[in-house]
């Protein structure tokens, strides 16, 4: 493999219906920075399904500067052989230098097959990506390489931070989750370069039939996208006492999550839970309610734009992580917030 061959960030674009997902705005946006990284002048997404074409458009906007589309009705559902073929037949036709997918269902099942496929690494899971020096520091008798992507992820049950690289094959490939990379603000407008691939397909006995597609259906809020969350923990102390929570969720307008241990209590869904092995947000204020602050929950959420604690544990790790904090009993402290933010909010409309 001559690594010289490989050039350009190259996203994977999921689209689910014909709907683009986020996931692929938020890819787009961290391609844009390791482009610049690389000085490379252009950023290239992988569109793939049945009458896709459209979606450009929208991909042009928040980033990209080539689309390169794979558009046969082998391709109209998500199913793992013909996607792993369109995808990897684009990397051997195009050399990216880089590849990120995101870590959906989806993006789980193709992405690992696709680099065993291309034979080169994936790093699952990353939660920072960057260009930098591999080793990162230099090593007696290892040759040090510059422009790598590094690829962080937490490791050992999260216990620490592992920086990962993939010096000796191309393309470089990571899974990021969603709603840990951010997108950029959209270019209305912008247009992209459209080039059409065909990478032809014969079905061999791993193209599965879908006979029935089932849509979940849930009534779970959908926390990812809250703008404001008030997160419970264990010190709550009851799924009854989370009635407090939701009261003051209700007045800010806010979506009401939680931490692990109160979905292995039983006490809500894991649809709500944050963290590592829950959901990344990124809200305007995160509420972190009897919430100790456990690095597997922080990874979750350090990324929201203001963290407010409330916790009787004045050392409770929480408080490192928070931008305002307040020691004490939650039972007193949450209705009491609820109370005078609905006094002012009152106060307000009357004036
Ligand atoms: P606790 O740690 O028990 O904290 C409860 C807090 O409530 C304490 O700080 C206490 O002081 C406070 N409190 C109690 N009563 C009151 C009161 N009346 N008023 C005010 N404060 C009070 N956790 C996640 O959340 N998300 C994940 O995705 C996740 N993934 C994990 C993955 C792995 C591989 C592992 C090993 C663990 C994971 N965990 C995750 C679990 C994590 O390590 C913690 O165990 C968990 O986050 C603790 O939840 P908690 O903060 O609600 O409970």
């Amino acid at each position: 493999m001559s690594l010289e061959e490989y050039k350009g960030v190259f996203i994977f674009a999921q689209q689910v219906d014909n709907e683009l997902s986020n996931i692929a705005l938020e890819l787009l946006g961290k391609a844009k920075d390791l482009a610049a990284d690389l000085d490379e002048k252009k950023v290239t997404a992988v569109l793939l399904g049945e009458n896709v074409e459209n979606l450009a458009d929208k991909l042009a906007e928040y980033g990209a500067d080539r689309v390169i589309v794979v558009d046969d009705p082998e391709l109209k559902d998500y199913r793992t052989e013909p996607y792993t073929h369109a995808l990897a037949e684009v990397i051997k036709e195009y050399k990216p230098e880089i590849l990120l997918v995101g870590a959906t269902a989806i993006g789980r099942d193709l992405g690992p097959r696709v680099s065993s496929r291309v034979h080169t690494g994936l790093t699952a899971d990353c939660t920072q990506l960057e260009i930098g020096d591999f080793p990162l520091t230099p090593m007696p008798g290892q040759e040090q390489k510059h422009k790598q992507l590094l690829m962080t992820r937490p490791a050992f049950g999260g216990n620490t931070i592992a920086t990962i690289a993939c010096p000796n094959f191309r393309p470089q490939m990571a899974t990021v989750r969603p709603g840990v990379m951010q997108k950029i603000a959209p270019n209305k407008g912008a247009k992209a370069e459209v080039v059409k691939f065909n990478p032809g397909f014969t079905k061999n006995n791993c193209y599965t039939e879908i006979l029935k597609i089932v849509k979940e259906t849930t009534n779970v809020a959908n926390i990812a996208d809250a703008k404001i969350l008030v997160s419970g923990g264990r010190g709550v102390g009851s799924p009854e006492n989370f009635k407090i929570l939701e009261d003051l969720a209700e007045v800010l307008h806010g979506t009401v999550s939680c931490s692990r241990a109160v979905v292995d209590n039983g006490w809500k869904p894991k649809e709500l839970q944050v963290g590592q092995t829950g959901q990344t947000v990124r809200p305007h204020v995160y509420f972190a309610i009897g919430i100790s602050g456990a690095i597997q929950h922080v990874a979750g959420m350090e990324e929201s734009d203001i963290i407010i604690a409330i916790n009787k544990d004045e050392n409770a790790p929480i408080f490192d992580v928070a931008d305002y904090g307040v020691v004490g009993d939650l039972n007193k402290i949450v209705p009491e917030l609820t109370k005078q933010i609905k006094e002012a909010l009152a106060a307000k409309t009357e004036a």
